[in-house]
């Protein structure tokens, strides 16, 4: 941002010690062809540290506490370490992994479709995929039936495939383990009728008789979901310095792995009940810390579950609303982090929106003087501060420079050294808290002005024939009036302008004392200016009169237009320009129908070529087609211009080139495809609602400070960077979370522990500068055990996916997916061999804080984005990922595993919603009616045989018949399944940024084909492995690992 003119030297320009020159982003700028998190750290060397000996810190704060919840539930079998573990069958096979087998699922019949017919199908529907019927009848989960016979199931074996043997639980109740304790039946051995002993090596020979196989259909081609392992992802980097495994070089086998096909016919599958649920993960995390108070007070506390409410009181460590990390407890070396190849990772959401019972942050203002910061480092007065020599000299708990406490700032310290004014001062209390910033931290040294919201609505022909113009018109009158404002303010400061656009653009005057708005057209768009300064932003009360007329007037002056065209980034070049005239910050809301092919700078054409999909160029589907729109986004972001996009398009809009603006603003995207008023106005309304009140800052920069030994390296988000270490935002709401990757590159020290400071400088909504800080204390170890018992799997998927979203940018799919299945087997191969006892390598043995890891990364592979599907809309896909893009991990994980939850077992009588269900097609009953949502979709599932009491209670309707499957809302019906089942949507609602549009579905009609790719436990309708194959694969190549 220094290249801006922010003149304070103090703040961001000065460079952390011990920052080099790091390669930005995915493999753009070193050679290597992989983005492996591991797989590149030839470029990591180890930096001594610049600041010499670090003078130990008087107050290590490690609580002996803090791994109590985990340790409660330690069992017998490996005392101090919890782990599921899941018997299989000998080891030595010979067999190599067969990802491919995965996905020789039954294709569709609805395969054949016409694609034309079928494009328009599925643009009008949500997720924009095929419909078809079910298939799964005779799919996998059909053979899961107990009541097989056990024995006889050595004759599915073909040939030389015996050993493709699936894991099954030999994980006794006592462990803890939230997977079912008895054996299943169907994988027993012959004979044997009782679960083997816990933590035994279990029959091999019996267990490989019974053992179940891949579900591979004869004759199959394998599918595109799983590619196979080749060696030489990690192989060609990896082998070698992974001295932990026994004879480091040879121990990958790194032989690429070809073939590995099974031939087999359908063979018995694992019970998928007695694999790792994520349902019941987070039944019982709930159960376990739902409604306590989470006191933030030691350091590398690992949190509740994102689906776990509490209530966090800040004790020194920022929320875990604002912070959430991979893990909780950073390996101490470098080369223990390698081995482990766990990401390390925080999740940060520095403007998360706290609960009304939780305290708000607070702000310290230290008038002309500013914040207190080391000289050094330049972090923070915080928490991690230590003060010594009677409080005169404080020692920085980032770089360890010991510096002055300004004479204003001193105060006596207590008998254990602690200042007496501690809880008094958020900034030596709390995790969390604001300064209010000086001049010093000021564009030009000039306090900003309020920022300003530009609304620009394309009234081309197909925004006012669908309706959306007036729509949009109509919803501003009202919505302007609940800007948001700074919290004591009565009115937003916030000034608006309109611009309404097709191939020309319309500015608008409405200057209060004007009777009626003023319009001035601009058809040059080559060279974009504001054709008026004095007039175009204006104060929402001041001029309400002329803007409510405007918004009247613009539907009827375009009701007859014949115009098509449209333009787009004259469009944003027109807000930004009118940004900058005012010398403010701002937001512009886009509302954009089609792709943009007039004449004009930033033009675009069709593009949406399907056939480059499971090809090596697949990455240029990602890639905008218009280096224009990448200037555009870097001039935006100088001017602090956020901004959205709402597209309502009835074809190809090429997403991803329209996107490049909003992701590097900090903006949002919102799409609806054919866009209905009657269908998708209250979905669009309530979206645009929730995206004009949102909290948000702007014109902000953030950067985070670590101690010394680890660094921030990488970031993912919604965000623009010119260099390696500022973020710089030109804004940020309460919904948008920043992926930050941190490496060694030095030892750390586990007394002092890992200490991270996140810094955010903005302007608030009312115009005053802030400087938002989150600390965060996170433990280290050497010890494997402790790293592996910190971890959050949700806040991995989060980084994983956002990383792997990012790598597809420059490498093809295919690599990308084979790294992800990769490094999954790593970290849990590493477990095994560091931290599980031993045990036979046929025993598939999970961490239990990442025995989710293998269905979440399943669901990863399995989204839209990585699945590699020519059937799924480009425009879907690219909208997908710059979704998760900016997602915080609440958002990852209800989007990669979204909540089933079965309606007809509401109990009228209880305020509880009834647990969710496993997303899988064995879940749903006939006689059942089941929400299903993921923060973006949600659908109502109707089964057949619905009770008619249920269904007169929701739908008002006699018969299952009646019921209406157009209609996107429910009625409001005064009785208690009605009110239940609005209170249980408008909740889920209240959890996403976005409104997600119901869909009613019933079981049996076409259109229920759409719901089946959610069910994600189960083989993906366009590819993709079911939960029990990839999790066999998974521990087929740990086994490998450890051979
Ligand atoms: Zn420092």
């Amino acid at each position: 941002m220094s290249q801006h003119g922010y003149v304070a030297t103090p703040p961001y320009s000065q460079g952390q010690p011990g920052m080099g020159g790091y390669p930005a982003g995915f493999g753009s700028t070193t050679s290597q062809p992989h983005y492996g998190h591991y797989g590149g750290t030839g470029h990591l060397k180890p930096v001594s540290s610049p600041h010499g000996p670090s003078i130990p810190l008087g107050h290590p704060p490690p609580s002996p506490a803090q791994f109590s919840q985990t340790s409660l539930q330690n069992g017998v079998y490996n005392p101090g370490n919890q782990m599921s573990s899941y018997a299989a069958s000998s080891p030595g096979s010979a067999q190599p992994p067969s990802f491919q087998s995965h996905g020789s699922h039954p294709q569709p019949m609805y395969q054949n479709t016409a694609p034309a017919s079928f494009t328009q199908q599925v643009v009008s529907q949500i997720g924009a995929m095929k419909i078809g019927g079910y298939v799964g009848s005779s799919q996998a989960p059909s053979q899961n039936d107990p009541s097989l016979p056990g024995p006889p199931l050595q004759p599915s074996f073909q040939g030389s495939h015996p050993q493709q043997r699936l894991p099954h639980i030999s994980s006794p109740p006592s462990q803890g383990m939230s997977v079912a304790p008895a054996v299943p039946l169907a994988t027993m051995p012959p004979g044997g009728a009782v679960p083997p002993p816990p933590g035994m090596n279990i029959n091999h020979a019996g267990l490989n008789q019974g053992s179940i196989g891949y579900q591979q259909i004869p004759g199959q081609p394998p599918m595109a979901g799983y590619p196979p392992q080749q060696g030489g992802i990690y192989g060609g980097q990896q082998r070698g310095v992974q001295p932990n495994y026994p004879g480091a070089p040879g121990t990958y086998p790194g032989a690429p792995v070809t073939g590995g096909q099974l031939a087999g016919p359908p063979q018995k599958k694992l019970d998928p009940d007695s694999i790792p649920s994520p349902i019941q993960v987070i039944e019982e995390d709930k159960l376990r810390r739902s409604g306590q108070l989470f006191a933030t007070n030691s350091r590398g506390q690992v949190p509740p579950l994102v689906t776990t409410k509490c209530v966090v009181q800040d004790q020194g460590n920022a929320s875990p609303r604002f912070i959430r990390c991979t893990t909780y407890c950073f390996p101490s070396t470098a080369d223990m982090a390698k081995q482990s190849q766990i990401p390390l990772a925080a999740v940060i959401k520095p403007f998360a929106a706290l609960p009304a019972n939780e305290a708000p942050i607070c702000v310290v203002n230290h008038g002309e003087t500013g914040p207190i910061r080391c000289n050094r480092c330049k972090a923070y007065m915080s928490p991690l501060m230590q003060f010594i020599e009677g409080g005169r000299k404080y020692q920085c708990g980032f770089c360890s420079c010991v510096n002055e406490v300004p004479p204003f700032y001193f105060q006596h310290l207590d008998h254990i050294g602690r200042r007496l004014d501690h809880y008094d001062k958020p900034e030596l209390s709390l995790g969390s808290y604001e300064f209010v910033a000086t001049l010093d931290y000021c564009k030009n040294n000039k306090p900003p002005a309020p920022p300003a919201f530009i609304f620009m609505i394309d009234v081309s022909y197909s925004s006012i024939k669908n309706g959306c113009v007036k729509l949009i018109c109509e919803e501003l009158k009202t919505l302007l009036d609940k800007l948001p404002r700074a919290d004591e303010a009565e009115t937003s400061a916030i000034r608006v302008g309109f611009v309404t656009y097709n191939k020309v653009l319309h500015f608008y005057n409405l200057k209060s004392s004007l009777a009626q708005p003023q319009m001035l057209v601009v058809s040059d768009t080559g060279e974009m200016f504001v054709p008026l300064l004095d007039g175009f932003l204006v104060d929402v009360h001041e001029s309400q009169n002329v803007i409510h007329n405007l918004l009247d007037q613009i539907p009827e002056i375009f009701a007859e237009t014949s115009e098509s065209e449209t333009v787009f980034a004259p469009v944003i070049q027109a807000g930004l320009e009118a940004v900058k005239a005012a010398e403010c910050s701002g937001k512009l809301f886009i509302f954009h129908s089609s792709l943009p092919t007039a004449e004009a700078p930033g033009k675009l054409r069709n593009r949406d070529d399907r056939k480059l999909v499971n090809t090596d160029k697949e990455k240029v589907l990602f890639q905008s087609q218009s280096s224009f729109y990448e200037t555009l986004a870097k001039d935006c972001v100088a001017n602090s211009c956020c901004v959205d996009v709402f597209l309502f398009p009835n074809q190809f809009v090429d997403v991803t080139t329209m996107g490049v603006v909003p992701l590097a603003t900090g903006g949002s995207l919102y799409k609806y495809n054919n866009f209905q008023i009657h269908s998708d106005g209250e979905h669009f309304l309530n979206d645009l609602r929730k995206d004009v009140q949102k909290p948000i800052g702007f014109d902000a920069i953030m950067r985070v400070r670590t101690n010394t030994g680890f660094r921030a390296t990488e970031f993912l988000g919604s965000m623009y960077m010119n260099n390696t270490t500022d973020v710089e935002l030109a804004a940020i709401d309460c919904d948008k979370a920043i992926t930050v990757e941190f490496k060694h590159d030095d030892k750390l020290n586990e007394e002092y522990g890992a200490l991270i400071q996140c810094a955010l400088l903005y302007t608030n909504v009312a115009g005053q500068r802030r400087l938002r800080i989150h600390n965060l204390a996170l433990n280290c170890s050497s010890q494997h055990n402790d790293l592996y018992k910190s971890c959050e799997t949700d806040a991995l998927i989060n980084f994983l996916a956002k990383s792997a979203y990012k790598a597809i940018l420059s490498q093809p799919l295919k690599i990308v997916k084979e790294i992800l299945v990769n490094q999954t087997a790593h970290i849990l191969a590493c477990y095994r061999k560091n931290c599980a006892n031993p045990s036979s390598a046929g025993q598939l043995i999970l961490p239990e804080a990442m025995k989710l890891l293998p269905i979440y990364m399943n669901c990863l592979l399995k989204s839209y984005v990585l699945l590699a599907s020519p059937d799924i809309p480009t425009d879907e896909r690219t909208f997908q990922r710059l979704l998760v893009t900016s997602m915080d991990v609440e958002g990852t994980q209800s989007f990669f595993y979204p909540r089933l939850i079965p309606i007809h077992k509401i109990d009228v009588n209880s305020e509880e919603i009834p647990a969710a269900l496993r997303c899988s097609e064995d879940r749903l009953v006939d006689g059942g009616i089941f929400l299903l949502a993921n923060g973006i979709n949600m659908f109502l599932w109707l089964g057949l045989n619905t009770q008619p009491e249920l269904i007169q209670g929701i739908f008002n309707v006699p018969t299952f018949a009646h019921i209406n499957t157009e209609s996107t809302s429910l009625p409001e019906l005064d009785n208690p399944y009605s009110r239940k089942i609005r209170m249980i949507i408008d909740n889920l609602r209240s959890q996403s940024p976005y409104s997600m549009k119901l869909i009613i579905l019933k079981q049996k009609e076409k259109t229920e084909g759409i719901f089946r790719h959610f069910l994600v436990e189960d083989k993906g309708i366009h590819g993709g492995a079911s939960y029990v194959d990839f999790l066999c694969s998974v521990h087929k190549e740990i086994r490998q690992l450890l051979t």
